[in-house]
């Protein structure tokens, strides 16, 4: 302890690396959703960020479009080196700073692995599946404590790496009921042992530190399922209506309210359920407006309304019968066409791909050609994004596709967004211009 002496440790945070084979130009620092800093990749693929007055937690960088978390305190000065075609895997962090993130990646890639091991854990009778997960999570503490053995973390890191193994723990508890009936086929859930959630007694449901955090996120989606199936099954026995996705939802809007008080979680929560049911539910536009005219009471402000108005919109825009959007987009001699005036005579798919993802285009092609034969009547409409120009037309050529039947889009987050792509293999059945299903996959196209 000195008197009067000026405390010389340094205050900024340096974050460098180098990405093998990027997939764009740039890596962007977020602590939570604010970007902190972005860094364009030189001549050898080498970034760096440097910036002042962090806060100490959980950061995660942006390679799109992929992440992944760095946890960041003054004074670090932290490097990476990832190859994006193994991503996670690939990940070395070396300086200061490099020992919990590292152990962050190991955990992550453990996860993964244990992900398969569970899989098959759900068959077994709940007490035998508690032990065994139990045993899982023991492990890593036990790695932890090691850890922390060599190195010495702030509590929060130590917090942050002890909530990582239990949360990805109770996922697989939370799971269980629903999972268990799924592999053995049992008529109805398994009763379980009193002490089944006894960890739920020490949760924190509002925890300011990881609600950015994916463990953490998952965990409050999987157990806000659980606790709003479990609710409905005790008190709706007497309603008609509680198998309808619209029920169930308002269930899990509920206990959001009731259970979350930080508002972002919150927020997210309720985006994440909201996106869910508009996504996934595919419900009638009646439905879909009543669940939607309960969410707004629960979260009239929510941060997320904007997009998610927007998805609302976009998706009644999808409904049969309406024209297909407009969008701006090119054909192969460069010329500007719109979306809603192609094959405007016939039948038609309208499926997506990009140059990017070799295999999933070798696939979508060979499932082409496999609907071409079996639907003369109909035009396959290749929509590409994300591929520079000549390297599109050079794919079209090598692949041997009809030019005519092939379009690019300069502005993929508008026709991602607007014609609501959210899987690779989704697609659109289209007639005479008109749509006969916005939501059509590829791989399970029922044409007439
Ligand atoms: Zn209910």
């Amino acid at each position: 302890m000195s008197c009067g002496v000026v405390d010389k440790q340094v205050s900024s945070v340096y974050f460098a690396g180098e990405i093998v084979n990027p997939t764009t130009e740039y890596v962007v620092l977020y602590k939570d959703d604010q970007v902190i800093d972005s860094a364009k990749l030189d001549a050898r693929n080498r970034f760096n960020i440097r910036f002042n007055n962090a806060s100490e937690g959980l950061y995660h960088f942006d390679h799109s479009p992929q992440f992944h978390y760095v946890y960041l305190e003054k004074g670090d000065s932290l490097n990476l080196r990832l190859n994006t075609i193994e991503f996670d895997e690939s990940i070395v962090f070396s300086g200061k700073g490099a020992e919990i993130n590292n152990f962050i990646v190991e955990l992550f890639l453990a996860n993964e692995e244990d992900e398969s091991i569970v899989e098959q854990y759900f068959t077994l009778e709940p007490k035998v599946f508690n032990k065994k997960i139990e045993q899982l999570r023991k492990e890593k503490i036990r790695l932890l404590e090691e850890l922390l053995e060599e190195v010495s973390l702030s509590d929060r890191a130590t917090a942050l790496l002890k909530a990582t193994i239990d949360y990805n723990a109770f996922i697989y508890k939370e799971k269980y009921p629903f999972y268990h009936r799924a592999t053995t086929h049992e008529n109805r859930l398994h009763k379980l042992p009193n002490n089944f959630y006894d960890y739920r007694k020490e949760l924190s449901l509002n925890n300011r530190d990881l609600i950015y955090f994916r463990p953490y996120y998952n965990f409050m989606k999987y157990h806000l399922g659980n606790l709003a199936y479990m609710e409905c099954e005790k008190n709706c026995k007497d309603l008609i209506n509680t198998s309808s996705a619209v029920h169930f939802n308002e269930h899990k809007l509920k206990l959001t309210e009731a259970l979350v008080q930080e508002k972002k979680l919150k927020d997210n929560l309720y985006r994440n359920i909201v996106m869910h049911y508009l996504l996934k539910v595919k419900d009638s536009p009646e439905n879909t407006n009543l669940f939607m005219n309960t969410f707004y009471t629960y979260s009239p402000n929510n941060r997320h309304m904007g997009e998610i108005t927007k998805l609302h919109k976009d998706i009644q825009e999808l409904q049969p019968q309406k024209k297909l959007p407009r969008i701006e987009l090119l054909n192969t001699n460069g010329m500007g066409v719109h979306l809603n005036e192609i094959a405007l005579e016939k039948s038609a798919v309208f499926y997506f791909w990009s140059g990017r993802y070799q295999k999933h285009l070798n696939r979508t092609l060979a499932q082409i050609s496999q609907l071409e034969k079996q639907y003369p009547n109909y035009s396959f409409i290749g929509i590409n994004r994300n591929t520079e120009y000549n390297e599109w037309l050079k794919i079209i050529r090598e692949k041997g596709l009809n030019p005519k039947n092939q379009f690019r889009s300069e502005n993929f987050e508008e026709l991602k967004n607007t014609l609501v792509i959210d899987h690779l293999n989704k697609s659109i059945v289209t007639h005479k211009g008109f749509i006969i299903n916005g939501f059509a996959d590829l791989y399970s196209l029922r044409l007439k």
